[in-house]
């Protein structure tokens, strides 16, 4: 039996130091082709490799399982990827198998002591696997069995709230609808998505002040913007082909101002791999200006520009703020002015940690500039003030009149695949009204009206025994959660645990008392049905909605596609005869055609989603016919929030590290850091490391100190870098466990990632 207390729910220590390199200087080029090679020849033959990298974001291909930026009209037919996306493939595409034999020589204990970057290793899962109660080592079990079984778990439960049913970014939109449509019929609302530990600020501040919760922006609007602010993001690593898109932008004469903490890479410079000059030629310089401003500086940096924009429009009223579209399309403007008067740039600069001059230049670049589009990430969600600072963002656009013009706009960029999908077609733990009644007369059922739990609230129903059943459709809860330990026990105390995956994860090993893993078809395997091979759709950052279309032979015949996984389920679970499940996933098409009928903005979906390019959804932002509740945009006051830290305390950021996405490690450096065979570091500024009698590559132990509660991250490798003082900069998961579940952005509830007090202290020898 596997002993929850000798269970690993975070990553064990390593064994092995860490080594420190310079960061190396330019994004992609051909260091990157090389890396992709050798780690696709390590994983399967060149031949294999090759062949399936060449679908990858093709028209007739299968859609990057990574992030969701968006595919180019001219996209190159040979290589239209990136690195990262690259290693998503690779992973997917990987020779390696976890089969049944392979969970039966490692028990659970052993695989939980293991780093994630083994289990990840391990291969794709082959069979449906269950870890019955009382056992060390999952064991096969048939498809029939593991759907009966989830079921009567689920219709033994006293309320249907009692069962959560959390989506990973990855799913598709027919997947996404089907089970949002299963669970509802099974009576809940407890629908958390990776999303609410994401993007959620960015979906409350924009719906609350343009009438949308989606970025306003196309990818042609980089190529005429005059200037492009990205704020608290990482594109070198985490949006890789954006990079491309701000070349672009460059040789068309955009300026590029760069906010972040840290000097990344992927700001600096970057050679493009798809042209000859990206191998040849020397590389191009993305940003203009850098702002590195102190780790929660956002807002007050955002507020001191508008001061010094107010300054000098009153110096030449009508010369900076653009007043016909302040006067014509916007709300709020008097209060928002009447607010920004009080506050002094110069008290704002020092809040924000940028030098008042450096705020100048940046200030001077927006004046001279009309088409502005301001593009952020995590760097700015996961904050406790986030829905404010993305506020502020817009309170900037408007201003300058650059929402809803070519060139202009708001660019959340999205770092799942098809998280903004799902939500759009109804994950969500609320009910979208619209659809609610026409799921109810389509299906002749009452879809439950009272809100569910997101990620925060589902983590502590299982910690508070209220949640018996946890179903996860892709993803890694665990590790993508915050506070890992008390998610581990929430976890553990299930009756059941369900995942749908395509590999092991440490959420596999942190089980409740039954646990179930169900291997789903990847993005690039063929998805056989009852009428043929079945494509199916996503829609990417901006609002396009396209088809992906399986290639490669699946990995094991014993596998199911998300689809055909929830459909099964629904029709193992649930009484009510509609919708006929096994009809629906026969073929795809009917899936959509309902889709059509339940969600505005899919007409003649099957039709559309044939076009090359897929589609694009409404967006009132873009049309600046703004659905809000003054059916205008609005401007916000966003009060500052002042860190006030003690001399002894730290502002921690996670981060992710080059060679991983989201919770999945392809390998252990991070070249654009100088970090090489190692994740447990943690960036700090070279004073502060002095001044607390430490030195580069000592070990410390990081402590966050929340409502009287110690959370501990042993043994983290000092590294001195080029942070700002009394900020740290850690990678997650490994430092997930120090992020409270109680810390979370107002409104969003979206975990504070970036910014968590803490202190560091030298560890034990
Ligand atoms: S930029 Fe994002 S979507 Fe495009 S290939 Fe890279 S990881 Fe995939």
């Amino acid at each position: 039996m596997s002993d929850h207390s000798k269970l690993c729910a975070t990553t064990p220590l390593e064994t092995e130091r860490p080594t420190i390199t310079k960061p190396y200087p330019i994004a992609a080029g051909p260091k990157a082709v090389k890396i992709v090679l050798e780690e696709g020849m390590k994983q399967m033959s060149l031949r294999k490799c090759t062949k399936t990298l060449l679908m990858v974001n093709q028209v007739k291909g299968f859609d990057c399982p990574s992030c969701a930026w968006p595919d180019p009209k001219d996209r190159s037919a040979i290589a239209e990827y990136c690195e990262n996306g690259a290693k998503a493939i690779i992973e997917e595409a990987t020779e390696a198998r976890a089969t049944p034999a392979f969970f039966a020589q490692h028990s659970v204990q052993e695989m939980s002591n293991w780093s994630d970057y083994k289990i990840g290793k391990s291969g794709r899962i082959t069979h449906p696997m269950i870890l019955r109660p009382g056992t060390a080592h999952y064991e096969a079990i048939s498809w029939e069995e593991a759907f009966t079984s989830i079921a009567s778990h689920l219709n033994t439960l006293k309320d249907p709230n009692e069962a959560i049913f959390y989506t990973s970014g990855r799913t598709s939109n027919e997947a996404a609808f089907l089970y949002q449509l299963f669970v509802r019929q099974f009576g809940t609302n407890n629908l958390p998505d990776c999303s609410n530990m994401c993007h959620e600020s960015s979906g409350v501040a924009l719906k609350e002040t343009l009438g949308i919760g989606k970025g306003s922006v196309k990818l042609e609007d980089f190529y005429v913007a005059d200037l492009i602010i990205v704020v608290g993001q990482n594109p070198g690593t985490n949006h890789p082909r954006m990079l491309s898109a701000l070349q672009v932008a460059k040789k068309n004469k955009a300026e590029i101002i760069a906010v972040n903490p840290l000097p990344e890479t992927g700001l600096k410079k970057f050679k493009n791999p798809q042209n000859l000059k990206g191998w040849i030629g020397p590389s191009t310089d993305i940003s203009d200006l850098f702002l590195q401003l102190k780790i929660g500086g956002d807002l007050a940096l955002f507020k001191a520009i508008m001061c010094l924009l107010l300054e000098a429009e009153d110096k030449n009223p009508g010369s900076v703020f653009d007043q016909s579209f302040i006067d014509d399309k916007t709300h709020g403007y008097q209060a928002f002015i009447k607010d920004l008067r009080t506050h002094s740039a110069e008290a704002l600069a020092r809040e924000s940690g940028v030098s008042i001059d450096l705020i100048r230049r940046a200030t001077e670049k927006i004046i001279n500039s009309e088409r502005i589009i301001i593009c952020w990430a995590m760097g700015i969600t996961q904050h406790k003030n986030s829905v404010q600072i993305i506020r502020e963002i817009v309170n900037l656009l408007l201003l300058k009149g650059s929402i809803g013009k070519p060139g202009a706009g708001t660019c959340p960029v999205r770092g799942h695949s098809n998280v903004q999908g799902d939500r759009t077609v109804g994950i969500w733990h609320h009910l979208p009204k619209a659809m609610g009644v026409k799921m109810k007369n389509l299906f002749d059922f009452e879809p439950p009206q009272e809100g569910g739990y997101d990620v925060v609230n589902a983590i502590k129903a299982m910690g508070e025994g209220k949640g018996k059943v946890f179903f996860a459709l892709g993803g890694n809860f665990l590790s993508a959660s915050p506070d890992t330990e008390y998610t581990a026990k929430g976890l553990q105390q299930c009756e059941l645990t369900v995942h749908v995956s395509t590999k092991p994860n440490r959420s596999h090993l942190i089980h409740g008392k039954t646990a179930i893993i169900l291997p789903c078809l990847g993005r690039t395997e063929i998805d056989r049905q009852k009428n043929g091979a079945q494509f199916v759709s996503v829609e990417n950052s901006m609002g396009i909605v396209h088809s992906s279309i399986g290639q490669i032979e699946p990995a094991s015949e014993h596998l199911m596609s998300e689809p055909a996984i929830v459909a099964h389920l629904a029709k193992a679970t649930l009484k009510n005869k509609k919708p006929d499940w096994e009809w629906l996933i026969e073929d795809y098409d009917r899936i959509r055609d309902i889709i059509e009928q339940c969600v505005s903005g899919f007409d003649n979906y099957n039709e559309r989603v044939r076009h090359e390019g897929g589609f694009y959804l409404p967006n009132c932002a873009r049309e600046q016919n703004f659905e809000t509740a003054t059916g205008k945009a609005n401007f916000t006051i966003n009060p500052v929030l002042n860190s006030n830290l003690k001399d002894h305390e730290f502002m921690m950021m996670t981060t992710r590290s080059h060679d991983q996405f989201n919770t999945t490690i392809y390998g252990l450096d991070d070249r654009y850091r100088g970090i090489k065979n190692g994740r447990r570091v943690a960036f700090m500024n070279k004073k502060d490391i002095q001044k607390r009698g430490l030195k580069q590559g000592d070990y410390v132990d990081l402590k966050s100190h929340y409502e009287n509660v110690e959370r501990l991250a042993p043994r983290f490798m000092v590294v001195e870098y080029d942070i700002p003082e009394q900020c740290v900069g850690t990678y997650f998961p490994e430092a997930n466990v120090l992020v409270p579940v109680n810390s979370y952005a107002e409104r969003s509830i979206t975990p504070t990632s970036k910014s968590i007090v803490i202190t560091v202290e030298k560890s034990a020898e």
